[in-house]
């Protein structure tokens, strides 16, 4: 826990001037470092107050940079935000140049009420804080400038060693920091063009993430406790759906740096594997793909079914990163079509790996080694099904676990015409790990659900699946995942009669092509283990991201790990070390933080319906692979949703001791 000399946070005042400082219980909400990227803190200054570490920091100084930061990022539609701001900082830099009066702190907290008043974003409204508070708390320290008692900006410093961040909760929540009341406000405006470049800064998956993104930011969209949180997924489909139709396409990937020198090779061409490349293209490097299947995408081509993520919307957005050069290898396998080695051969000077999950865990059951037909792990199932193999199930199968790959296993067996399928699911429906609409879809489309049921033994007759033998179960007390224990009721065994079993209960990662005496470590997950920040793995110049990294997560995770890589690998090959830019330890501090806050009711109008997508009638929906989601009905629901946001913004300056980072 860190020492905390003086904070305000959230209007709770820890004043420690006159004291030995201590550790701050009360602060863990905020749960300031005391180092950020290797370097100590001095304070973080932010929408809810100050926080200061150390008793030498030039507050008016700090205080002089987070409001310069606050200017450049006003719209400038409130009034009271564009002029307000430009006057504080102005006041705050002559008081620093010694050109301060006692009446400018009283002129100061006015205008400071007065941006607060007069604004309409949380920007505005919140940003005045800090000054209010440091005019109150910390007068002494402007007065030492007004009286000429300090000299001119007396922590020159300050100048070099602080990082400022914009934010806002649905952001921060985004594992990809995608900006997005930025784009939601270009489609308030009609601008859906900028509003998809906006995404395209950080991933070119943006129709895909549109339809099969878990969406983290809506759990933490300040609407909820008002009415509903914002559409924020949909709204982002509707942008690369609009821009598909357009054809807004190559213009909208801007190159960030012209830097060309250097080759970057990667491991698998799922989600995390073309953003990494898609990002290396665009600073500039040449980048190829080796992609064991027949296909690029992954899991997404591979895994999520075509109802939920039609292909032309997938390729479409692989295509993108193809057309800039980035070369997909598929059919090549590393460890079998080329090894490690090879690849360093070749000349490369990275290796970014991202080769997912894609091996079936297994459930301990009787009968799951012993080759039935009709028996297929879930991940194996999807494959087949989407690279358009002929399956034969049966009427009657079983899906086995509560999962999204459950979920979509037991969805795909119906539009393949099975009739009858039981998903079987040891906890109840609250426990489940699948997405609620994606529970709610399943059971509209018919699969019956056996919760609080395990498998113990798989049935066969004549080598072939006949029948799951199951056992009820309940719930004991809570194990690690904080979910309560499922744990057998004896004498309770059943039967369900199953031509084909699918056992949907995890994925775990093939690492043979490291080779037995790879210097790559792996965790005790069997995932790979590297620096949280640069994804680094133990060896120099090989990355990781992705599932393989991860374990079982999400698109958005994946794309999140791929992005910080591809700055790592930057730096690596440029500068001989990995590093990402400081303002990446802030996002992930901020991760950590509280910026979304369940229990502060946000002071807006209510009442205003989330607008929700068209789907397909259930009968039309049962009937093949058509995608069942429609996205929202046009641009008038787009930009009616648009408008529901409220832009949260939070921004926030961290002070360091020392200088920035060298790939600032
Ligand atoms: C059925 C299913 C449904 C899902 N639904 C969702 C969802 O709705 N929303 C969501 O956010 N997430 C979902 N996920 C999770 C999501 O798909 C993954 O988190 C994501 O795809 C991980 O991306 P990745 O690039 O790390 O790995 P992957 O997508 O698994 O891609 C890895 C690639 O590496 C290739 N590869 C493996 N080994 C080698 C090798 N030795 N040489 C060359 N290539 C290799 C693989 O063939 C694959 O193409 C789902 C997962 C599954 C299985």
């Amino acid at each position: 826990m860190t020492k905390v000399f003086f904070s305000s946070w959230n209007g709770t005042i820890i004043d420690e001037r006159e004291k030995v400082a201590v550790d701050q219980g009360d602060f863990s909400q905020l749960k300031v470092p005391g180092q950020l990227g290797g370097k100590e803190l001095k304070a973080f200054i932010g929408w809810a107050g100050l926080v200061v570490i150390d008793p030498d920091l030039d507050i008016v100084a700090a205080l002089a940079a987070f409001y310069g930061r606050m200017q450049k990022e006003s719209c400038g539609r409130c009034v009271p935000c564009r002029v307000g701001s430009k006057v504080i900082c102005d006041r705050l830099e002559a008081i620093l140049k010694g050109d301060g009066k006692t009446k400018d702190l009283e002129f100061l907290a006015e205008i400071a009420d007065l941006v607060s008043a007069g604004s309409l974003c949380e920007l505005g409204i919140s940003s005045p804080i800090p000054l209010k508070d440091a005019l109150i708390y910390l007068r002494e320290h402007f007065l030492h400038y007004i009286d000429g008692s300090k000299a001119q900006l007396s922590n020159p410093i300050l100048k070099d060693s602080y990082d400022t961040i914009l934010t806002a909760p649905c952001r921060n929540g985004c594992p990809a920091h995608i900006n997005i009341p930025g784009y939601l406000e270009c489609i308030k405006e009609g601008n859906f063009e900028e509003a998809l470049a906006i995404n395209r800064e950080k991933t070119p998956f943006v129709g895909t993430l549109g339809r099969v993104c878990v969406h983290p930011c809506e759990s933490n969209c300040n609407r909820q406790p008002v009415d509903q949180a914002l559409s924020i997924r949909l709204s982002k489909r509707f942008a690369a759906d609009f821009g598909l139709r357009n054809t807004y396409d190559q213009p909208l990937i801007k190159k960030v740096t012209p830097y060309a020198n250097g080759r970057v090779a990667v491991i698998g061409a799922g989600p995390a594997g073309i953003n990494a490349a898609y990002q290396l293209a665009r600073k500039g490097y040449s980048v190829t793909v080796y992609e064991a299947l027949p296909v690029a995408g992954g899991m997404l081509a591979v895994g999520i079914p075509s109802y939920r993520l039609p292909r032309d919307i997938l390729n479409y957005e692989i295509d993108l990163v193809r057309r800039m050069g980035v070369e997909i290898i598929c059919n090549t396998r590393v460890g079998s079509d080329i090894t490690l080695d090879q690849i360093w051969e070749e000349g490369f000077k990275a290796i970014f790996i991202a080769n997912g999950l894609h091996e079936s865990a297994t459930m301990g059951c009787e009968g799951e080694d012993a080759c039935y037909r009709g028996f297929m792990p879930g991940v194996e199932f999807l494959r087949r099904v989407n690279l358009g193999q002929t399956v034969e199930l049966g009427d009657t199968i079983s899906v086995i676990g509560g999962g999204n790959v459950a979920m979509d296993c037991a969805r795909s067996a119906v539009r393949l015409g099975v009739k009858e399928v039981n998903l079987v699911y040891r906890r109840t429906k609250n426990e489940m790990p699948a997405n609620a609409a994606e529970i709610h879809a399943a059971e509209e489309e018919g699969i019956k659900f056996h919760l609080l049921a395990n498998p113990i033994c798989i049935l066969e007759n004549g080598g072939a699946v006949s029948g799951l033998e199951c056992i009820k179960m309940e719930l004991g007390e809570p194990d690690a995942s904080g979910r309560r224990r499922p744990v057998p009721l004896d004498g309770s065994e059943f039967i369900l009669k199953a031509d084909s079993v699918i056992p949907a209960i995890g994925q775990v990662a093939d690492f043979d092509f490291l080779g037995e005496s790879s210097a790559v470590k792996l965790s005790r997950w069997g995932t790979l283990e590297v620096d949280e920040h640069t994804m680094e793995t133990a060896v120099s110049g090989i990355f990781a991201g992705g599932d393989a990294v991860l374990g079982a997560r999400t698109v958005i995770e994946a794309i999140a790990t791929a992005n910080r890589a591809a700055v790592a690998i930057d730096a690596y090959i440029r500068k001989g070390r990995a590093a990402v830019n400081p303002v990446f330890y802030f996002e992930r501090y901020l991760e950590n933080a509280v910026v979304y806050n369940k229990d502060c009711i946000p002071d807006m109008v209510g009442a205003r319906e989330r607008r929700e997508e068209e789907v397909l009638p259930v009968a039309e929906r049962v009937s093949g692979f058509a995608e069942a989601e429609l996205g929202f009905k046009g641009p008038r629901t787009a930009i009616s949703e648009a408008e529901r946001c409220v832009k949260c913004l939070r921004l926030g300056l961290a002070v360091y001791n020392a200088g920035r980072a060298e790939n600032d």
